[in-house]
């Protein structure tokens, strides 16, 4: 925490605080939120590959579903994450090595068009960021019709988002009755970006936050990035914060090495406002000389360009 939140005074019977942040909400009323549900425990892969499905599809609520890998497909076992607005559909990510990443995602929108009386909605094919273990489905959605795939590049993801100077300003993206904000935050990866979802209050971090080992490739880029998330989120109710892998088991400080596909006691998914207040102070108190450094949830992890 940082001391200056501490300088608070009692006067007159009213405390007073200097620069305390502002509550993400007033009451503890739900916050206007849509609400909706996470499982208490992910399938992983394995230990008997035969008996694990390819994807685990859960509907957090009936216009935002999850999808995870399973690490028998491949030990990354990333998270994509599809929502629903009245105009448009938008998929975050299409993920890693070969798979039938399409034909599960056109089922779930085939679902959701039959529950919602609709014969079809557009799909806008989003990135967390560029790596391949997230946009290794890229080629089953482009060109195929009702599909827009965001292009991989800073250019196409600036004017896909209506970011006019990239990365400083923010962008946004209207599925119809349903806001995503888009915030760059390079520092993991160029194109790295955080959707913030108006309607559930969900943050998505990408790699750059979720439980497990953040490689940071280009360190005051990401300070700055976190630094700009933190200041996005002071005035909005954050529900979740989510990312695109477990890597972190459920013991505090201890992760599963790389490679690993059967983890039977990962952490939840799920984050919080606190843990990107808690990296945003990390990377500050570290920045002059940055080293590996291992929280409870996630470890900062430099690594080379
Ligand atoms: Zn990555
Ligand atoms: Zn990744």
């Amino acid at each position: 925490m940082n001391s200056r939140w501490l300088v608070c005074n009692v006067a007159a019977g009213v405390m007073f605080c200097a620069g305390f942040t502002r509550a993400q909400a007033p009451q503890p009323d739900g916050a206007g939120l849509e609400r909706g549900q996470l499982p208490a425990h992910w399938i992983t892969g394995g230990p008997d590959c035969s008996a694990v499905p390819k994807w685990q599809v859960h509907a957090y609520n009936p216009d935002l579903y999850i999808l995870r890998e399973s690490g028998c497909t491949n030990y990354e076992k990333p998270f994509l994450y599809l929502f629903f607005g009245h105009d448009r559909a938008l998929l975050q990510d299409t993920g890693a090595g070969e798979t039938n990443v399409a034909e599960i995602v056109n089922q779930t929108i085939a679902e959701w068009c039959r529950r919602n009386g609709r014969q079809s909605i557009p799909l806008i094919v989003a990135h967390s960021h560029g790596h391949d273990d997230h946009t290794s489905g890229d080629k089953q959605f482009i060109g195929k019709p009702n599909v827009t795939v965001v292009p991989l590049s800073v250019e196409g993801t600036a004017k896909a988002y209506g970011i006019r100077r990239w990365p400083t300003d923010p962008g946004s993206i209207d599925l119809g009755g349903r806001v995503l904000d888009v915030i760059a935050i390079p520092g993991h990866q160029p194109l790295s970006v955080a959707f913030y979802d108006r309607r559930t209050g969900i943050l998505l971090t990408g790699d750059s936050l979720y439980p497990g080992r953040l490689y940071v490739f280009d360190f005051p880029a990401f300070a700055a990035s976190i630094q700009r998330l933190v200041d996005f989120t002071r005035d909005k109710p954050v529900a979740h914060v989510l990312g695109c892998h477990i890597e972190q088991s459920n013991t505090p400080f201890l992760d599963y090495p790389i490679g690993t596909k059967y983890q039977p006691e990962e952490h939840v998914l799920e984050l919080s406002h606190a843990h990107l207040v808690e990296l945003n102070e990390a990377l500050k108190s570290t920045s002059a000389h940055p080293v590996r450094y291992a929280l409870r949830d996630f470890t900062i992890w430099p690594r080379e360009p």
